[in-house]
């Protein structure tokens, strides 16, 4: 196969390698979304709606004033005009709120305010700015015709309308929505419960004194960060050291509260220092398996526990957990909060510096995508956090390309 810029296109991928869209599929295939639940408007903020919201009334409820001004009828006032304006008897206020019988009859009318229930009688309002702002009796100063400045009932929506379908996050407008149509909850599914662990003997908690051969733990905050951002409840356990008699209970002690585990570290290709591989492998539920990806090769994912709660085992370089977050962990997210709204948006863009990959993998490299011109990070080793601050994409390399010139077409992911 050759695309437009004649590159030749192998898609198959040597045996030991899965590719990333197998992966992610089997991952799926384990993923069902949480049982829906109830919630009231504070805690439904930010999730997904399991059922459509309908108008259990016309919106607005009742016809009522658009403007501070005079309800009357129309007929009344066809020929007012500024020079020769018509003169009303004023018979009294209706406010927002009033829940009063008031009634408008011919020659006359009512003081009323914007949201007032419009008064029998009355088919039209004239603002204030359009009379002498009279009390007793008032000069109105333009013509009106019926349905002048108000809002009818059932003029927004009719009653049994769709307003917000199953599906949709609740965000502030939606919460409007949500409040203004009488809901005080909703049948949404629940934020997730993600656990985020670190591993490795070399973690230090950042903001304690590093000792020689130890660094600063980020990933435990990145992905915890990630999650969050995903429309997760995320909980942060801070590093596990590589000791297998340690590694499990500490696992296992989260299966209570986590509705997904995401690890990071301990699943290289081998040795006695990876320590998630080597104790996960040991339950048969987990399976691990080298992704056709850089950064991010090594992937765990698999069951565990009575739940059989999904867990993701991350390669621990910062980049590679990072990455590996977003193509494999936020879908799965989004699956177990019934969303759609998750995927990272792929745009097209023309790459304004020549780039490198391995071949038979797909890489995601760290970029800067200005408008439709996309600039490469420089530094892509996986373990380089340096510009990563100022990345926002990922541009995709495909399998078949080990190099691509400067002026070429990539397609790039938005990150979040
Ligand atoms: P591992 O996947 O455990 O072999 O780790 C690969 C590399 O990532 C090593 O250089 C680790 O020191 C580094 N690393 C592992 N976990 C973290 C972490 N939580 N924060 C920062 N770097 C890490
Ligand atoms: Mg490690």
């Amino acid at each position: 196969m050759t695309d437009g810029a004649g590159h030749h296109h192998h898609h198959s991928t040597p045996g030991e390698l899965t590719s990333v869209e197998s992966h992610l599929a089997d991952i799926l295939g384990s993923i069902r979304p949480l049982p829906p639940t109830q919630l009231a408007i504070p805690e439904a903020e930010g999730c997904v709606l399991a059922e459509d919201i309908t108008a259990s009334r016309p919106l607005p409820p009742f016809d009522n004033s658009a403007m501070d001004g005079y309800a009357l009828i129309s007929a009344d006032v066809t020929e007012a005009s500024k020079d020769t304006p018509v003169m009303l008897r004023v018979s009294g206020e209706v406010a927002a709120g009033d829940t009063g019988a008031y009634a408008v009859t011919p020659g006359s009318c009512l003081r009323i305010t914007t949201g007032a229930k419009l008064p029998g009688g009355a088919d039209a309002v004239v603002p204030v700015e359009d009379t002498d702002g009279g009390l007793a009796q008032v000069a109105i100063r333009i013509p009106a015709a019926p349905g002048d400045s108000v809002r009818y009932s059932g003029g927004d929506a009719r009653q049994g309308e769709v307003l917000l379908p199953a599906g949709t996050r609740l965000g502030p407008m939606q919460i409007a929505v949500l409040a203004a149509s009488g809901r005080a909850r909703a049948e949404v599914y629940p934020r997730p419960r993600v656990v985020v662990l670190s591993t490795g003997n070399e973690l230090t908690a950042p903001g304690t004194p590093l000792a020689p051969g130890k660094i600063w733990d980020s990933n435990s905050y990145t992905l915890t960060a990630a999650a969050h951002e995903a429309g997760c409840l995320a909980y942060r356990h801070g590093p596990i050291p590589d000791d297998p008699m340690e590694m499990l209970p500490a696992i296992e002690d989260q299966l209570l509260r986590a509705d997904l585990i995401v690890t990071s570290g301990g699943v290289s290709m081998g040795g006695e220092h990876d320590v998630v591989k080597e104790t996960l492998s040991r339950l048969g539920t987990v399976r691990f398996r080298k992704v056709a990806l850089q950064p991010g090769m090594p992937q765990g994912f698999g069951t565990i526990g009575e739940d059989e709660t999904p867990i993701f085992t991350l390669p621990g370089n910062p980049v590679s957990a990072y990455v590996s977050f977003q193509l494999f962990v936020r879908p799965a997210l989004a699956a177990l909060q019934g969303a759609s709204d998750l995927s990272l948006a792929r745009v097209q863009a023309t790459l304004s510096e020549a780039v490198r990959s391995p071949s038979g993998r797909r890489s995601y490299l760290r970029g800067v995508l200005d408008g439709s011109k996309v600039t490469p990070l420089s530094g892509q080793g996986s373990h380089q956090i340096a510009h990563l601050g100022r990345a926002n994409a990922l541009v995709i390399v495909p399998e078949w390309e080990t190099r691509l010139p400067a002026g070429d077409t990539v397609d790039v992911l938005v990150l979040p």
